[in-house]
């Protein structure tokens, strides 16, 4: 079972639909918040933007980044 990807974190490695300029179509989250920072895998430029258009923009979440609340999870067993 694939659940929707919403649970953006730092360290994803997408897949967008569209190519960057460069060619690059690989991107790494590099900032959460209400905007969210990828940068291009191919030209290592930096872009932010909203939170709803990333999510629309995303094709493949390639690699989920390191999951912050595992610990938590952990503790409440
Ligand atoms: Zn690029």
């Amino acid at each position: 079972m694939t659940p929707v990807y919403t649970d953006i974190r730092m360290g994803d490695i997408v897949r967008m639909r569209k190519p960057h300029p460069c060619g690059g179509l690989q991107w790494e989250v590099v900032r959460l918040g209400a905007d969210i920072g990828i940068r291009c895998q191919g030209c290592s430029r930096r872009v932010l933007i909203p939170r709803s258009q990333y999510l629309r923009q995303v094709k493949t979440l390639i690699s989920p980044g390191p999951q912050p609340d595992r610990q938590i999870e952990l503790n409440k067993e």
